[in-house]
């Protein structure tokens, strides 16, 4: 979706060396290539330049601290993640707190309760048979048959309404349920009218579990008209379709769940409700999650 790759990136891609690095060039790869922040593609020119800048205060804002050039996961008592390590996560058994991503396990245990999750060889190695074990995991969990359309564009239209048609949306009211765009409660949040009360059940149970709070402060928006020309397959956004939660730490690119924090108990509630999870049914882009079969 992101078209040809900056040198800045492809740069920053060839010299990851710290937590603070994978962050940074998470947060490039939003910036370039996510619109619902603001609509419209960004510079790459002033992403380059903001990365790091946009990437430290991600982890101020999740209580971390910077010190000599690198963050320090701050009153958790969890000692700086060094480079061997994937980015943190937030493993299903940690209690959250709204605001600050909890104190993590070790990789390799967060990787072993999701196999126990998904009923797979529990080795804390995720390969293809955990990958597929994920994956049949989620599908099975989803209801049949499923209320919603398939992928594609002449099944989502008939379903949906055309592309960037606002008046296919409808508005939910979501006050009180712990959602945060940016760091600014969300109250309302428009959808499609098709499945807007299944989001709306959806936010509902997430607002209730524990686990899910770290990603409800991170939501990241539904409707976004994307620009149809640039894209060779349109995103669901445009349809209202579709919800992104956690962009950092879940990033288009970035493998799930080896690097990407997406909890499985977030994904089973989507699932419940039929919605494809991307991180376990694409592993990858585990921020999204869509109305779609
Ligand atoms: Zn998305």
């Amino acid at each position: 979706m992101s078209g040809e790759k900056s040198i800045e990136l492809q740069m920053m891609e060839a010299a990851l060396s710290s937590r603070r690095d994978y962050v940074a060039r998470d947060a490039m790869e939003i910036l370039m290539t996510r619109s619902h922040l603001n609509d419209k593609p960004s510079d790459p020119d002033w992403v380059a330049r903001n990365a790091y800048a946009y990437a430290d205060a991600m982890e101020a804002a999740r209580g971390n601290k910077i010190e000599g050039g690198e963050a320090v996961v701050g009153s958790t008592g969890v000692p700086p993640v060094s480079e061997s390590v994937p980015l943190s996560g937030v493993a299903g058994e940690t209690p959250a707190t709204a605001g600050q991503r909890p104190a993590l396990p070790d990789a390799e245990s967060r990787i072993e309760a999701l196999q126990r999750r998904v009923g797979t060889k529990v080795d804390g190695i995720w390969g293809p048979l955990s990958t597929a074990a994920a994956k049949t995991y989620i599908q099975n969990r989803k209801p049949s048959p499923n209320p919603w359309p398939a992928q594609d564009r002449a099944s989502m239209e008939a379903f949906y309404g055309k592309a960037g048609d606002e008046s296919n949306l409808t508005t939910i009211n979501v006050a009180g349920m712990g959602v945060l765009f940016e760091g600014k409660a969300v109250n309302t949040i428009r959808v499609n009218k098709k499945c807007a009360v299944s989001l709306l059940r959806i936010i509902k149970k997430l607002s209730t579990m524990e686990v899910a709070k770290p990603f409800l402060v991170r939501y990241a928006g539904v409707f976004s008209n994307r620009n149809i020309s640039n894209s060779v397959t349109l995103s669901t956004h445009a349809y209202g379709a579709s919800i992104d939660l956690d962009p950092l730490g879940n990033g288009e690119k970035t493998p799930w769940p080896v690097q990407s924090t997406m909890c499985i108990e977030v994904m089973e509630v989507f699932a419940d409700e039929g919605w494809l999870c991307a991180g376990a049914e694409w592993g990858r882009d585990a921020m999204h999650f869509q109305a779609t079969r």
